[in-house]
């Protein structure tokens, strides 16, 4: 047991200084590098891409399966709708509260620091729009969660249709009770082999960490983020006050744990989250993490993170808020109080329709900006720079699915505080 312990711990600082050695050897490849075949073509676009994209394949590879057999047997062992429907609607109700937050301090700093005030137009990298065009309706976010073919979704790892269709079969398991055994224990054996290969692949995180980093410093370098410092600093001001601030008041104010404890043990989750950029990758680490260091239920966290993963995307906000303000500031456009209530709306609604996938959140952006009028060739100006944000802002959406579900644990009864307390 004891040794167990210490191999996860080694795991945890081994991400952190491949997270830190990756940024510093991109760095040095980007500026100290001369250019060359060899440096672009092998090490760059061969190595590095290949051995970090190679890794978020392994952990995506886990998502579907995972999360399938992991809420088909959570739900079968909650077993009655009612415990279910509480825990859901809890979850969804925190879930959308949080997010509504996170766009409203999103506006406050945006209106304390005015990003767009003074840009420098000429100096800021415009890029291609046509990406943002396709952004879905209110209606149709809504419809997609009921799967018209469950297989179909999971071919596509479209989460809120998987989840639907999970629940729904976990929960006749339980009420066809013996008749169906030979069901549940394929799934719960199932799911005994995927959790053990999310342990197997995470071994390889380190490496994965390393790649993706040193390849996003080794490309972008720096010069790109000069001229939009401002808008950035504000992004980041208020995804640290949400992350740091909020989220461990509300943790602390709700269950009374401690959340210096909460952040140390979460830390390489948002590592990972922030090296990948893509909540959904980060699924099997975070359920994994959760049940086994901080004493979480996994039968609610294997139904919690996922959803989370996939309509609680407080970071997400919080860039739209930030843009939306910049935006109207760059192109000259007084936003009413009125607009700003329907910010937070719109942004809410985006981010349960914004999928844990890189970049998206700049895709449902179009939506939040269309609502109130504000034109979304806007978008242009930010998406230079968005790679770097979009890694800061899944750490935090990722963090928010954590922190809610450790409260509706603790609030059901079914949080170990020993397992938590313990170093
Ligand atoms: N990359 C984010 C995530 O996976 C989504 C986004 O903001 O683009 O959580």
């Amino acid at each position: 047991m004891s040794k167990n312990k210490k191999k996860a711990l080694g795991l945890s600082t081994t991400i952190f200084i491949s997270l830190l050695v990756g940024a510093v050897f991109g760095i040095i490849l980007h500026y100290l590098i001369p250019e060359s075949d060899f440096k672009t073509n092998v090490i760059i676009e061969g190595v590095l891409y290949v051995c970090g994209q190679g890794f978020i394949r392994l952990m995506q590879m886990l998502v579907v399966p995972l999360v399938f057999c992991s809420l088909v047997c959570g739900s079968m062992a909650i077993g009655d709708t009612k415990t279910l429907g509480k825990v859901g609607v809890k979850t969804i109700l925190f879930y959308i509260a949080t997010t509504a937050m996170a766009v409203s301090i999103a506006l406050l700093t945006a209106y304390a620091i005015d990003p767009g005030l003074g840009l420098d137009m000429d100096k800021i990298q415009v890029a291609e729009v046509s990406q943002a065009a396709a952004s879905p309706t209110i209606a149709d976010t809504l419809l997609n969660i009921i799967p018209k073919n469950p297989v179909n979704a999971m071919a596509n790892g479209d989460m809120l249709p998987i989840i639907v269709f999970a629940l729904f079969v976990g929960v006749m398991l339980a009420k066809l009770g013996h008749k169906t055994d030979v069901v549940a224990n394929f799934f719960s054996q199932f799911n005994d082999v995927m959790m053990e290969m999310t342990n197997t692949v995470m071994k390889l995180a380190p490496l994965g960490v390393f790649c993706l980093i040193s390849r996003t410093f080794a490309t972008v370098g720096f010069s790109a983020f000069l001229p939009m410092l401002k808008y950035m600093g504000c992004v980041v001001l208020a995804l640290v006050i949400q992350c740091f601030g909020v989220y461990q008041i509300l943790l602390f104010v709700f269950t009374r744990l401690n959340p210096f404890k909460f952040i140390k043990k979460f830390l390489p989750v948002m590592g990972f989250a922030f090296s990948t950029a893509t909540s959904n990758a980060t699924i099997p680490m975070s359920i994994d993490t959760l049940t086994k260091k901080m004493g979480v239920s996994k039968q609610i966290s294997s139904f919690t993170i996922p959803l989370g993963a996939t309509i609680n995307m407080d970071g997400t906000s919080i860039m739209q808020g930030v843009a939306v303000v910049f935006i109207a500031q760059a192109f000259g456009i007084e936003l009413t109080l009125g607009n700003l209530a329907t910010v937070v709306l719109t942004a809410t609604i985006a981010s349960i329709g914004t999928a844990g996938v890189p970049s998206v959140g700049l895709v449902t952006l179009a939506m939040v900006l269309t609502s109130v009028g504000l034109p979304t060739e806007g978008i242009a100006l930010i998406m230079g720079i968005d790679r770097i944000l979009d890694m800061i802002r899944t750490a935090v959406n990722i963090t928010g699915d954590a922190v809610c579900t450790t409260i509706v644990c603790h609030q059901e009864g079914s949080l170990d505080k020993e397992v938590f307390n313990k170093d």
